[in-house]
């Protein structure tokens, strides 16, 4: 987790200036603010990134997805195809703006495939919600192209992708409407935070006026605006905002630093046989906040985690068994188990959740293991990590079962 190992005076600098006025509340309140907007400068700062034409803040990373689908025309009764490997957020928001999730397959580069995409869509079918995991990207060619072909709706989930691209366009804005999550896991973190960004004018109003209860923000009177449609509170706080500029300042360097950590581990890791690594679609886009490495098959890849263990190698997720990441763990989702009565047990899903059928999902994620890279590495300890998992791997690989 990047941005949070470097949290310093920037941050506090950033805050500062907040706590000075008192101004929390990121719209509004000229005279008071003295020239202090935090949120603005934080979304500046996001496009200079991302090249986003707009971008918007808002209160997470999950709060951003949700956005992004309703601002997209993503709503109630609408098939929407997600990944089975992405953090359940994804899953969650297309759910609670009252659309219905088809699982479709992802292959070596943990996102879903265009072949997977292309073989889920229904007549019924209304857009996917493609999810960029691990700091890299999914394959956009002939994804864009079955998008296309079929008419459908992108909204991209890039909540762990920022500052990552392909082919020099940054991901998040291939669809109508991309997100990224400034939780404290992230490249960069607000604590809690978020934004959203699309190329498209209309879009971006629909983001800014729905994340403020429908508010279009013309004028200088809070609550005297007009609300051209509902919408629900979320909203980013100032102090949050403040966090999340400094930090998103920080991304240049922090992403140079990965690459070049995630260079040196790949090299080394390279000349043992038995690993290879996850797909990257575009080797010069990649954030580099994960080192994704693949075992031969999940036999193999479970008994590296336990030989990991033993030795004391730490800082890697094993997404097959992890309860936040992986559809195999999600049995709230495979029962329906909610608050209160959600639109899809209404309308009724084509799939049955608790019987999917996705093979090619299950071996990759199976084979995967993720190291996430810490830019506060040594170059020595980059060297031992490396030399640690590799050694592990032979110990597993050389005893036969
Ligand atoms: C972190 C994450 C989210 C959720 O972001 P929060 O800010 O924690 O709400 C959504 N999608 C993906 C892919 C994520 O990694």
């Amino acid at each position: 987790m990047p941005g949070s190992e470097l949290f310093g005076a920037e941050e506090r600098k950033e805050v500062n200036d907040v706590l000075e006025t008192g101004m929390l509340f990121r719209y509004n309140h000229d005279a008071q603010r003295k020239g202090i907007w935090k949120a603005r400068e934080f979304e500046e700062e996001a496009k200079k990134i991302t090249g986003a034409k707009y971008a918007h803040a808002v209160c997470n990373g999950s709060a951003a997805i949700a956005t992004a689908l309703a601002a997209s025309g993503v709503g109630a009764g609408d098939e929407v195809i997600v990944p089975p490997f992405t953090f359940i957020a994804s899953v969650e928001a297309v759910l609670f703006v009252g659309a219905i999730p088809v699982f479709a397959e992802i292959d070596e580069t943990l996102c879903l495939s265009a072949d997977g995409i292309e073989k889920a869509i229904t007549k019924n079918t209304k857009a996917v919600c493609l999810v960029h995991m691990c700091g890299g990207m999914a394959d956009m060619d002939p994804i864009m192209q079955v998008i296309n072909d079929y008419n459908l709706i992108l909204v991209e989930d890039a909540g762990q992708a920022f500052s990552s691209s392909y082919k020099g366009t940054s991901t998040g804005l291939f669809g109508t409407a991309g997100s990224y999550s400034f939780d404290f896991f992230k490249i960069a973190t607000a604590g809690e935070g978020g934004i959203v960004v699309t190329n498209d004018e209309e879009v971006y109003k629909l983001i800014d006026t729905y994340s403020d209860h429908g508010h279009n923000h013309v004028g200088a009177k809070r609550g005297m605006e007009q609300h051209p449609i509902l919408g629900f509170n979320y909203r980013i706080s100032e102090l949050h905002a403040a966090v999340a500029l400094a930090q998103t300042r920080k991304v240049p360097q922090i992403r140079e630093i990965n690459r070049r950590h995630k260079k040196a581990l790949t090299e080394i890791l390279s000349q043992t046989e038995g690993i290879s690594f996850a797909r990257i679609a575009d080797a010069d886009g990649d954030s580099s906040t994960f080192l994704n490495i693949l075992l031969p098959d999940t036999e193999s890849a479970k008994r590296t985690v336990d030989e990991f263990n033993k030795a004391g190698v730490a800082g890697f997720d094993y997404w097959f068994m992890n309860m936040y990441h992986f559809i195999n763990q999600w049995d709230h989702l495979k029962n329906l188990q909610t608050a209160a009565k959600l639109p899809v047990e209404i309308f009724g899903s084509s799939q049955d959740y608790k019987n999917l059928y996705l093979p090619k999902t299950q071996e990759v994620i199976g084979r995967l293991i993720s190291f996430g890279i810490r830019c506060t590495w040594t170059d020595e300890e980059v060297k031992n990590l490396a030399n640690n998992i590799s050694q592990c791997v032979k110990n597993v690989l050389s005893v036969a079962v």
